[in-house]
C-alpha cells in the first residue's frame, strides 16, 4: 500500500522539480530557454522530423529544428509528439468511496477531490487539452488548473447541458445566453437518446436551429449527442458544430456532415469497453440496467464498421473518448482503436488527436502541433507511435505550457 502511495508523489515531486535541481512550487514556465531532443518529432500536422530538437521559452515554443549539442532534456530514441486532446470527456464522473459511479451521500469537497484525481491522471497519461461535456463543477476545476498549481489539462467545458426538457425555441436561446454568461466555453445538446434506451431523436430540427443558431451568436461552438441517424442528420441540418457519438449513423449521415464540413466524434475505443470493463460499478444505476449493458456490448463491434464507413466518407473526426468514470487517464486508447480496430492510418488518427482537435476547438493558433508560436504542450512516448501505436499508452514525458509535469528516466534496454 505504501508503494502506491509514494509512486504519485514521486511523480508529483519531479513534475514540480526542473532537472537542475532547483524548487519551485508554482508550475510557472522556467525563464529562459529550454530544449527537448527526440529521435523523431511528429509535429500534430502530419509531418516527422528525425532527430530534432524543440526550443521553448516563456511557455510556447519558439523553432524546432535538428541542432547539435546540448539539451535541457535529451529523450533518446522516444518520440515527441503535441500534447494529445481529447475533445469529449466527463472529467468530474468517478467511483466514489464504496468503488460505483452512483457517488451517493458524497461531500461537495470529495467530489472536487475525485475531479482533480482525474485531471492529473489525464495529463500524466499526455492529454493536456480536454473538453468535457460538462458539469457546472468543472468550472471550479478549470479555474483552480488556470491558476497554475494544480496539475491538470486544459479544460473547456459546457458547465452543463441542453436537452428536449430545456424548453421550446426561446426557452433553448434563453439557455444559451445563460451558459454564456456563466463562463461556458461551448454549449452541449442531447438531440438523442442514451444508446443504453436505443438512440432515437429527442429533439426537433427548430429546436435544433435555435441552440445553435444562438450559440453561433454568442459566439460559441455546439457538440449534439446523437447515436442515430436521424438525430445526426437533424444537428448537421441545425447548423451545429459537431455531432457526438453517432454509434447508429448511416452513409447519408456521414455524407451530409461532410458536406457541411460538421465535425463527427465517434466514440469506439473506450466508453463503452470502460463500462464493461466496471459493470459491476455502473449496474443498477438509472438505465445501466442489463437491458442497457446489452445494447452497449452490441455497439462495441457496430461501431466498428461505422468507423470505417465514416472514414471513407471524409467526414473530418477529431479524437473523442467520453471518458467517464473508469475511463480517466485511458483516453489514447481511443486512437489505438481507430488505428487497430477502426483502419486508419497511424498518422492521421494522432492529426485527430492533436492539430485536428484543436481546429474543433477553434484552438488551432494555440495548441495541437509542434510549431513556432504555440504553446509548448509535449509528449514523448517510448517508441514509435508510427510503427505500433500501442506506444502512445506509454507516456514518458509530459510538459504542458513550458512546464513539465513528468519525466520518466528512459527504459532499461
Ligand atoms: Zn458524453
Amino acid at each position: 500500500m505504501r508503494r502506491f502511495l509514494l509512486v504519485p508523489l514521486a511523480i508529483a515531486l519531479m513534475a514540480v522539480c526542473p532537472p537542475s535541481g532547483g524548487h519551485t512550487l508554482l508550475a510557472q514556465p522556467p525563464s529562459g530557454t529550454v530544449t527537448v531532443r527526440a529521435a523523431r518529432v511528429l509535429d500534430g500536422r502530419g509531418a516527422t522530423l528525425q532527430n530534432a530538437v524543440i526550443e521553448i521559452a516563456g511557455g510556447r515554443i519558439v523553432r524546432v529544428d535538428q541542432r547539435s549539442g546540448p539539451v535541457t532534456y535529451d529523450l533518446g530514441t522516444a518520440t515527441l509528439l503535441p500534447g494529445m486532446i481529447d475533445t469529449h470527456v466527463h472529467i468530474g464522473y468517478h467511483f466514489g468511496k464504496d468503488g460505483r459511479a452512483s457517488n451517493e451521500g458524497e461531500t461537495a469537497v470529495e467530489m472536487a477531490l475525485f475531479a482533480a484525481e482525474n485531471a492529473w491522471v489525464t495529463l500524466i497519461n499526455g492529454i493536456t487539452t480536454v473538453q468535457s461535456a460538462g458539469a457546472l463543477a468543472d468550472k471550479d476545476l478549470r479555474d483552480a488548473i488556470n491558476r497554475g498549481v494544480l496539475p491538470g489539462p486544459r479544460i473547456l467545458s459546457s458547465l452543463g447541458s441542453a436537452n428536449e426538457r430545456t424548453g421550446d425555441p426561446a426557452a433553448l436561446r434563453a439557455y444559451v445566453v445563460k451558459q454564456k454568461a456563466a463562463g461556458a466555453d461551448f454549449i452541449k445538446i442531447f438531440a438523442s437518446k442514451s444508446i443504453r434506451d436505443g438512440g432515437a431523436p429527442t429533439m426537433t430540427l427548430e429546436q435544433l436551429q435555435a441552440a445553435c443558431d444562438e450559440a453561433k451568436a454568442q459566439g460559441l461552438r455546439t457538440l449534439v449527442h446523437a447515436q442515430s441517424a436521424e438525430a445526426a442528420i437533424l444537428g448537421t441540418k441545425a447548423g451545429c458544430t459537431q455531432i457526438e457519438h453517432g454509434a447508429f449513423v448511416n452513409d447519408e449521415a456521414l455524407k451530409l456532415m461532410a458536406e457541411k464540413g460538421v465535425y463527427f466524434d465517434p466514440n469506439i475505443g473506450l466508453v463503452l469497453q470502460n463500462y464493461v470493463e466496471n459493470k459491476p460499478r455502473f449496474l443498477g444505476i438509472g438505465n445501466y440496467t442489463e437491458e442497457g449493458f446489452a445494447f452497449m456490448e452490441k455497439a462495441i463491434p457496430t461501431n466498428y464498421p461505422m468507423f470505417k464507413k465514416a472514414l471513407a466518407s471524409k467526414v473530418r473526426m477529431p479524437m473523442g473518448t467520453d471518458a467517464v468514470a473508469g475511463g480517466h487517464g485511458q483516453n489514447a486508447r481511443e486512437i489505438i482503436a481507430r488505428v487497430k480496430n477502426g483502419g486508419q492510418a497511424p498518422m492521421d488518427a494522432i492529426i485527430g488527436a492533436t492539430s485536428l482537435a484543436a481546429e474543433s476547438m477553434g484552438l488551432a493558433t494555440r495548441i495541437g502541433a509542434l510549431a513556432p508560436g504555440l504553446q509548448a504542450d509535449l509528449v514523448a512516448v517510448d517508441g514509435n507511435p508510427l510503427q505500433d501505436i500501442e506506444t502512445l499508452r506509454r507516456v514518458r514525458f509530459v510538459m504542458k505550457g513550458g512546464v513539465v509535469y513528468r519525466n520518466d528516466p528512459a527504459p532499461a534496454r
